[in-house]
């Protein structure tokens, strides 16, 4: 697996373009705008988009995904059920936000806690993280232990819990119960900002860093 961030949105929202090296075959982790720049992005790797998957419904992460689907005749997939409500009040959102307006959409397929995605030889499992949103999910990439995270953990910090069906503690648990047994070594990559490991933040992230937990 290989893959190439490419920041979208005026959230400088880190969107993924993965792929598999053997079949380059990609998939577009959370396209929320800016599709021209993925799809260079993707022509210059020389690999072609054939999936879109999505980790939340906020609109800086899904924003452009229905426009890419079309626009490439792929399906969407994700993120868990829980998130429907968002992305079919994502013309609610764009006016909300101040993005140009866009009409909601759903994702073609659904997913649940420990399914897997195939991408080429490349499999990614999938994570139910709730908290950030009640359907959030994280893309997990075992064989280079790397996880795709959105808004669950940030380095140094942790996803908002100040939106509709948003909860703290769960997104706690999520955090410590889902995400750092996968180990110390795990990269991450955030929806905003740099990436770390999850040991660093067991280290020194003032939310979830053990010695706060403790
Ligand atoms: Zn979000
Ligand atoms: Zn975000």
């Amino acid at each position: 697996m290989k893959f190439q961030i490419i920041p979208v949105t005026p959230f400088q929202q880190n969107c993924s373009l993965v792929w598999c090296e053997a079949s380059k075959q990609a998939a577009v982790i959370d396209p929320g705008g800016d599709l021209e720049r993925i799809t260079a992005a993707a022509d210059s790797a020389g690999v072609t988009i054939s999936q879109i998957w999505l980790t939340h419904g906020h609109i800086d992460h899904v924003g452009g995904a229905e426009r890419l689907a079309q626009q490439l005749g792929v399906s969407i997939t994700g993120p868990h059920e829980a998130d429907r409500f968002w992305l079919t009040a994502l013309d609610q959102q764009s006016q909300k936000f101040g993005f140009p307006h866009m009409e909601s959409f759903e994702a073609d397929r659904y997913l649940s806690d420990g399914e897997r995605l195939t991408l080429g030889e490349v499999e990614i499992e999938v994570i139910h993280t709730p908290g950030h949103t009640p359907g959030h999910v994280v893309f997990y990439h075992r064989d280079s232990e790397t996880a795709f995270v959105g808004d669950v953990l940030f380095h140094g910090s942790i996803g908002r819990t100040d939106f509709p069906m948003s909860d703290h503690q769960a997104l706690i648990n999520s955090i410590t119960q889902k995400l750092w047994p996968l180990g110390n070594q795990v990269r991450f990559i955030p929806g905003h900002g740099p990436g770390a490991t999850f040991g660093d933040e067991r280290r020194s992230n003032p939310f979830v860093a053990d010695a706060v937990l403790a």
